[in-house]
């Protein structure tokens, strides 16, 4: 095939997407990009980042990847079950068990190359043909994926609606195995999972919960430790997988969870099997992050009086519970002219469309972190009244 016949056959796929107003392209950060960043020869006020405390360029990750870099090399050199499994690797997986279970008994946890691998090799592990996944309808394409992989019958449920979800779990008595699969913080939306009332499902009904931490783990309970340290019933077998990439300012995933589960995904989980391990510097950076936030919970509670800024200046209650804030406009279009104004004046904020969202459901997306100032965020936030008032 030539070039040119290349090119014609993709045109009209690609016409199909200008089209619609979902085109997509890649700008490059001249700096890193903290709460002010280089794009394009302007500086930007950020408000897209999911580097909630502020940790990708923390002196003390940054410390800690240099050393590990200098002792380790830069590579793995091969998979996990080969030769890459390091004492790095063993020490966070420990760190994190200590993190987000307190170190409880009978549980382990196991690293990932990303999240996005983390859920397809949870949901692909733990359910096959016969069982049934019952996932939030807001859940994330890695969690959609994952459950597509899995062959397992896909049953989702209204957002957070437990109604939904109860009367869906008695409509499959017979299924194999159930799964219960949620995010805790919902990346889109900002909102939490109703984990009480999920567990309670999972032990009415005889399931298991997959707790997807991404947005939660640094964010949410006492020390950022996440949204499954903060329910009370210790009884029900917890499957939570977090990533090291959003608060904790590294890169790559975990999984912690009952010993037979993380035996399970180490003998089974072609995610996690056919690639090579986690390189040294990002689970050095990783685990210093995790020392931080076990020594104090300043940051997280920085970022919490951030939400609450945050939200009174955009009209919303205080008690707003993540640093997610959407704002929904409804179509492409009013999402890409709302960026644009708020572009032109400085502030880096994204417009989320559909497939991400619903068709419908566009919106900006803002996060807030630990490092923004309390003019930062009065600035953005009049921009944005300033957009979405209705016309007088
Ligand atoms: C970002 C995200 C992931 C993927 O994590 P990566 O480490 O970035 O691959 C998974 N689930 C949710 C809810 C996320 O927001």
């Amino acid at each position: 095939m030539s070039l040119l016949a290349l090119q014609t056959e993709l045109a009209d796929e690609l016409e199909t997407i200008r089209a619609s107003g979902r085109w997509r392209e890649l700008r490059a950060a001249q700096s890193p990009p903290t709460v002010t960043f280089v794009r394009e020869d302007r500086t930007w006020l950020n408000f897209s980042s999911n580097d909630y405390l502020g940790l990708a360029t923390h002196p003390r990750l940054i410390a800690a990847a240099q050393t590990a870099t200098a002792a380790w090399g830069v590579g793995a050199t091969a998979s996990r079950l080969i030769c890459g499994t390091l004492t790095l690797h063993s020490a966070l997986e420990t760190a994190l068990v200590d993190f987000k279970v307190g170190g409880q008994p009978g549980y382990r946890a196991l690293l990932f190359n990303s999240g996005y691998h983390a859920n397809l090799a949870l949901l692909a592990t733990l359910a096959g043909a016969g069982d049934v996944i019952f996932s939030d309808a807001l859940n994330h394409a890695s969690l959609i994926d994952g459950c597509r992989l899995s062959r397992a019958t896909v049953v989702v449920y209204r957002h957070n609606d437990v109604d939904d979800l109860r009367a869906k779990l008695a409509e499959h008595p017979r299924a194999r195995r159930k799964l219960i699969v949620t995010e805790a913080v919902f990346s889109m939306d900002g909102d939490v999972a109703p984990l009480d009332e999920l567990l309670a499902l999972a032990e009415a009904f005889g399931a298991w919960v997959v707790l997807d931490e991404a947005h939660a783990t640094g964010v949410l309970g006492p020390h950022g430790r996440g949204l499954a340290a903060t329910v009370a019933s210790a009884d029900h077998p917890l499957i939570t997988m977090g990533t090291l990439s959003k608060a904790l300012g590294s890169f790559g995933a975990f999984v912690v969870a009952p010993e037979v589960v993380i035996e399970l995904l180490t003998n089974r989980a072609r995610p996690f099997i056919f690639t090579t391990a986690l390189p040294p510097a990002p689970v050095a950076a990783a685990l210093e992050a995790v020392c931080l936030l076990q020594e104090s919970d300043q940051l997280v509670r920085m970022l919490r009086a951030n939400i609450v800024e945050m939200a009174t200046a955009l009209g919303l209650p205080p008690t707003w519970p993540t640093p997610i804030f959407p704002v929904v406009l409804g179509s492409e279009q009013a999402v890409m002219y709302a960026m644009q104004t708020l572009q032109d004046a400085g502030f880096y904020v994204v417009g989320i469309r559909p497939p991400t969202v619903p068709p419908g459901a566009s919106r900006l997306r803002l996060t807030v972190t630990a490092a923004h100032t309390e003019a930062q965020i009065g600035a953005v936030a009049k921009a944005i009244r300033a957009i979405c008032r209705p016309p007088a």
